[in-house]
């Protein structure tokens, strides 16, 4: 099957997934009592799929959306300061074609880049429980059999780094005993072709302490830049 239908399809199934109760009764929940700041906002308030170029060489893997960002929008790291964050990033090293990402429909495009995170439904206090992550991981597993040019994958934070790799051991039997965690190393996965990019994750907690700065954060996306025009 082509990606188009394959993606079409899980994407449908996504939006419409009630496995996690805790998580279907908070979404919702956040998405009625809202904040003062959005409170006209129509909230989203149900899971997010993926989203990008289904051609795509890079695979960004996030945490799960945020309360009042993707949970809000409709679509990952949308409205909120990680979106801030990551969008700039791919602009500046082209993998976008803008530099903001504030709604759904605002015209931003991915290039040769796919979003998407290791949970999909917004968790209290951004800490999904190993219950709901190895629910979700399913849907991960799909993504990486739909977008086959994957070259180069993206990890943000340690949650989306252990559940990554927990796919990618489900998928190809990969040893990930050479590989740990650590901001902006990077490792060859044995026997699948494809590089594995390390990041702390750009939520406001890293920032905002100077745990990831800007220059940090930058130089990733410049190697994978280095690494994706080297290969082809
Ligand atoms: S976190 Fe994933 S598995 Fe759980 S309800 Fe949301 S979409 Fe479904």
């Amino acid at each position: 099957m082509e990606p188009e239908p394959e993606i079409s399809m899980l994407v449908q199934e996504i939006i419409n997934c009630k496995l996690c109760p805790r998580l279907v009764e908070y979404r919702a929940e956040v998405a009625r009592k809202k904040v003062r700041r959005f409170r006209d906002f129509e909230y989203w308030g149900r899971p997010l799929p993926g989203f990008g170029d289904l051609n795509a060489r890079l695979l960004i893997v996030g945490l799960a959306p945020a309360a009042h960002g993707g949970n809000r929008t409709g679509r990952m790291f949308t409205g909120d300061s990680s979106g801030d964050w990551l969008i700039k990033a791919l602009y500046e090293t082209g993998f976008a074609n803008q530099p903001v990402s504030r709604y759904k429909d605002d015209g931003l495009k991915l290039i040769d880049c796919y979003v998407t995170a290791v949970a999909r439904c917004a968790p209290p206090k951004n800490k999904p429980l190993r219950s709901e992550l190895i629910n979700c991981q399913r849907y991960l597993i799909r993504e990486f059999e739909i977008l086959r040019n994957i070259k180069a994958i993206l990890t943000l934070g340690r949650i989306s780094f252990d559940w990554t790799l927990r796919a990618l051991n489900i998928l190809y039997g990969l040893d990930r005993r050479y590989i740990h965690f650590r901001h902006g190393v990077a490792y060859d996965l044995r026997g699948l072709g494809k590089r594995l990019f390390v990041s702390y994750h750009p939520s406001r907690q890293n920032t905002q302490t100077g745990r990831l700065t800007w220059d940090m954060w930058i130089k990733v996306f410049r190697s994978i830049r280095s690494y994706l025009d080297g290969v082809g």
